[in-house]
């Protein structure tokens, strides 16, 4: 029989992956389940668009069953099956997922339980098993193939005989060691608990053979042994259930199943909208910056089902650039299902529900800054770099709608400040919001051209990011008060001008002197009352401060 090697980066991460010390083993069963309930997914979408298929509900499930005798866990499903070609792809190669590039990234910082948080589907059950063993046949085929491998080692494909479409995925459970326990997944009582835990919401029944001890019948002392099936999963997505009977655990647990971040989200929005549109959504606001957050690799989108079928992974559409963060799910009856994309693109409904979607996930984050300023903080830490892209790149009043969510370092309370709370404790005499721009606070804080200003008492903020001071430019005013940068010419701050024109008076040589000596320099040279321990600085009197002269300068042309 033929033997194949696993790509050399599917090797490396598998070798990891069952090297590592492992504490969340038990995920194996959620990604095979998942990956179950996705293959009937997709034999149920055939069939909602294609005449010749019947879907009928009874003959779709997954079942798990477990075998002490021979150490085998199988799960089956009656979905669409993997060809040859299919078992061949999907299960030699790994690094198309993205995981093994996340992995590197993130291997130094904190170590094991990162696989765990982040899926890596079909390839976790090497974690429990010595063998795994994979038997399908496609919708449309009459030949069956087995698929086998020890994990490292490489596998086969064979061809075999199975009677019905679908997958069944048996594993050989590895023996106790001194360390680690095996048996429990073994166990059907706890392989029902895991199954409640992480796969209830999975809309197709996954049964199990449950065995027990009743009364015989016309008996009150003698039991006997019975075996039954039974439906372990509730069946109910989770974004259909009421959110009062949800916990924090169970929302961590679909963002988790559903591999839409490695940690845990700061907050989850359950949403269930009737009206002019209709929709159910479950979105996430991660804690972590994704490690390709910021660069072109990253894709923004929300899953969306239509009546509880996904029809698309990564929809683009629903999500604002500035909320692109936000991970999560949008399932909406008004869809059509066999919509395309371009389609989409033009859909009234979808547009609409965007639209909401964007409010809504605008107006949780007040309420997270108003509630949980912490929280808020940490969020902003990670995404707040995106809001202010959002403000900057703004058409169409989108700025307005974002200018209270962002936060500038202040030389006030050495804090975050919003500039509400800016404009609120502005006395009264002071006419603009204070910035200035640098690298970092300790930068700014020497700046000779912050002292006129923190020293009349009036509070500064500290731009520290390149886009701060473009967003702002672009906000132009913050409740009809204008930004200025300590830099410019004229502060609004009152000064003894006569004193001012006498010094000017007094030193006209040395300034006509100085302003010769750096002609194509500077534009003039003057005696200035804004300067306390310094002697000299720059000031710029056009819209285009220094700073961002050196941001545009060093931007490709
Ligand atoms: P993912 O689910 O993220 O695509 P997995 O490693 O879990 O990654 O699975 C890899 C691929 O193998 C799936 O995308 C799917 O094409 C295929 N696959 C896995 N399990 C099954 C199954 N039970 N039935 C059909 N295809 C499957
Ligand atoms: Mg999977």
């Amino acid at each position: 029989m033929e033997k194949k090697q696993f790509q050399a980066e599917s090797k490396r991460l598998l070798e990891m992956m069952i090297n590592s010390i492992y504490t969340q083993k038990e995920i194996f069963l959620r990604e095979l389940i998942s990956n179950a309930s996705d293959a009937i997914d997709k034999i149920y979408y055939k069939a909602l668009t294609d005449s010749q298929l019947v879907f009928d509900n009874d003959s779709y499930f997954i079942k798990v069953i477990a075998d002490k005798d021979n150490r085998t866990l199988t799960i089956r499903d009656t979905g669409i099956g993997m060809t040859e070609e299919e078992l061949e792809n999907n299960l030699g190669v790994i690094a198309k997922s993205g995981s093994l590039a996340f992995k590197k990234e993130h291997e130094s910082k904190d170590g094991h339980d990162l696989i765990g948080q982040f899926g890596v589907g079909f390839y976790s059950a090497f974690m429990v098993a010595d063998v795994v063993t994979v038997i399908s046949r496609a919708l449309g085929s009459d030949t069956a193939y087995r698929w086998e491998s020890t994990g490292t080692e490489g596998y086969s494909i064979e061809p075999c005989e199975k009677a019905d479409i679908g997958t069944e995925i048996i594993l050989k459970i590895k023996e106790n060691t001194e360390e680690e326990s095996y048996d429990e997944f073994l166990e059907q009582y706890r392989l029902k608990s895991l199954i409640k835990k992480y796969s209830d919401f999975i809309r197709y029944p996954i049964k199990m053979d449950m065995a027990g001890k009743r009364p015989k019948e016309d008996s009150d002392t003698e039991f006997e042994d019975y075996q039954e099936e039974q439906t372990v999963n509730s069946m109910v997505p989770i974004w259909r259930k009421n959110k009062n009977e949800l916990t924090a655990e169970d929302y961590e647990n679909f963002y988790a199943e559903k591999h839409y971040g490695f940690d845990k989200p700061i907050k989850h929005i359950h949403l269930s909208v009737e009206g002019a549109v209709t929709y159910q959504a479950v979105l996430f606001i991660p804690e972590k910056i994704p490690f390709n957050y910021y660069s072109k690799e990253y894709e923004k989108g929300l899953e969306l089902y239509s009546n509880g079928v996904l029809i698309m992974n990564r929809c683009a559409d629903l999500l604002p650039d500035h909320f692109s963060f936000v991970k999560g799910m949008v399932d909406s009856d008004s869809l059509s299902l066999n919509i395309s994309r371009e389609m989409l693109q033009h859909d009234r409904q979808l547009k609409l529900i965007a639209k909401n979607i964007a409010g809504k996930i605008k107006s949780h984050l007040q309420s997270l800054l108003k509630d949980d300023r912490e929280k808020y903080e940490q969020f902003f830490e990670s995404f707040g770099k995106q809001l202010k892209f959002g403000v900057y790149s703004d058409f169409g009043g989108r700025k307005e709608s974002l200018q209270d969510l962002l936060m500038f370092h202040s030389s006030k309370e050495k804090q975050l400040v919003t500039l509400e709370e800016y404009v609120s404790r502005m006395p009264e005499e002071q006419k603009y919001i204070y910035y200035a721009t640098g690298e970092s606070i300790e930068r700014i804080e020497k700046l000779p051209q912050t002292e006129i200003v923190t020293d009349k008492g009036y509070e500064l903020l500290y731009f520290t990011d390149d886009i701060d001071e473009f967003a702002i430019k672009s906000l132009m005013n913050y409740q009809e008060k204008q930004f200025k940068n300590v830099s410019s010419g004229d502060l609004g701050i009152e000064t003894e001008a006569d004193q001012t024109e006498q010094d000017a008076e007094e030193n006209k040589e040395l300034l006509a002197y100085m302003k010769d000596k750096l002609a194509g320099k500077v534009s003039d040279v003057r005696a200035s009352k804004r300067l306390k321990k310094h002697p000299v600085c720059l000031s710029t009197d056009g819209d285009v401060t220094i700073e961002m002269e050196k941001i545009l300068s060093a931007m490709p042309n």
